[in-house]
């Protein structure tokens, strides 16, 4: 079968300003992509070098070791659970088992990037439904459910809109549904949000229901590549159809156990953002930038218009500052920034408040 190429490429969206920027010594600040500013865990570096001499040797064929350790984290059945190159092998191994040509995916206006690539990928129509102020609109959605919708995905909380809703409109979406589509609660942001669970009791109790989840993020390993999802046991068994054996290393399964289990490394991550996340977006208000209360660990600069985001970011890079524009999210007129260690925090806003003064 000919699939169609999908559009947008990777490469387009740019989802991953890659590269040495931010490096330890660089001047180079990165705040692009949402990764962890205190770096990984170090119990978990220590962890891929004793690991790294095991590298001759085939690693677990289905992670076993790492879902063991996740159930017994998060309180889940460690048979309920696939792990995937990243989540988005996950979002991709989603869309390739439930969609296909003359299927429909949904997602929000502003939703991220990879739900359209996937949809693409398998040959399936993206439909993109409005948001209500760069929330989540539940009826949205489901005004837009047809006898050829297959899947729903959602970030909650969302990229790049840092906003999300509350579990009664999540559970009222999973319960509204028909039964021939499968809603995927993407929670690679979940652990930013104290007391949410990321939509596993949903995805426990409801047989269309899969929740997505990565070690990108709070855990400090984008560049390891591993992400993991949870549903019910027919639908793991389904997508385990399309992983590839083998499909996370030795090095990147005993890096995620260690990151797990670093909860000093976790609570300190977790309460400098929460702390950053409020501070960077007080002091943009300050200068007249606003931005919504993040629930994540990045924020979502609003800036007059394109012209002005465009000016920003052009100067920002000037002076080593690496934020990500989102153009591509329909939001032309914004900038995302993470939410990085003090340090970078007032000197982006301290470079923002500067370029707000005329300096370009
Ligand atoms: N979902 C969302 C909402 C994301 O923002 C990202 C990464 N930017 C991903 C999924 C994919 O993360 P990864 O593949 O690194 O696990």
């Amino acid at each position: 079968m000919n699939k169609p190429v999908p559009q947008p490429g990777i490469m387009e969206i740019d989802l991953y300003v890659g590269g040495a920027s931010g490096a330890p010594g660089s001047n180079v600040v990165k705040l692009s992509s949402n990764e962890n500013p205190f770096g990984p865990s170090e119990a978990a570096v220590k962890a891929a070098g004793v690991a790294a001499h095991q590298m001759h040797r085939y690693p677990e064929i289905d992670g076993y070791s790492l879902r063991a350790a996740l159930a017994d984290k998060y309180g889940l059945e460690a048979d309920k659970i696939i792990l995937g190159v990243g989540s988005d092998e996950i979002l991709q191994m989603i869309c390739n088992a439930y969609a296909g040509p003359g299927d429909e995916v949904i997602y929000t206006q502003h939703g991220f990037a990879m739900y359209r690539i996937c949809a693409l990928g398998a040959g399936a129509t993206p439909v993109e439904v409005p948001e209500c102020d760069r929330v989540t609109d539940v009826d949205a959605i489901l005004a837009a459910v047809t006898d050829a919708t297959r899947i729903v995905f959602i970030a909650n909380p969302n990229n790049p809109t840092s906003t999300m809703i509350g579990l009664a409109e999540v559970t009222r979406l999973a319960d509204s549904l028909p039964p021939h589509v499968v809603l995927v609660l993407d929670g690679a942001y979940a652990e930013f949000v104290e007391e949410y669970d990321g939509g596993a009791e949903l995805a426990r109790t409801r047989p269309n229901v899969i929740m997505t989840r990565t070690f990108s993020k709070l855990y400090g390993l984008g560049g390891l590549r591993v992400g993991w999802g949870y549903a019910q046991r027919d639908v793991i068994d389904v997508l385990n159809r399309l992983r590839a054996p083998f499909n996370i290393s030795t090095i990147a399964l005993e890096a995620a156990k260690a990151a797990l289990a670093d909860t000093a490394h976790i609570d300190k991550s977790l309460a400098e953002n929460a702390r950053l996340r409020v501070w960077l977006s007080e002091a943009l208000a300050a200068i007249g930038v606003q931005s919504d209360a993040s629930m994540t660990n990045f924020i979502l600069a609003r800036f007059h218009d394109q012209e002005e985001a465009e000016a920003c970011n052009d100067y920002l890079k000037s002076q080593g500052l690496i934020v990500r524009p989102v153009a591509s999210y329909n939001l032309p007129h914004c900038l995302r920034i993470t939410v990085g260690d003090e340090p970078s925090c007032r000197r982006v806003a301290h470079a923002i408040g500067a370029f707000k003064a005329g300096a370009r």
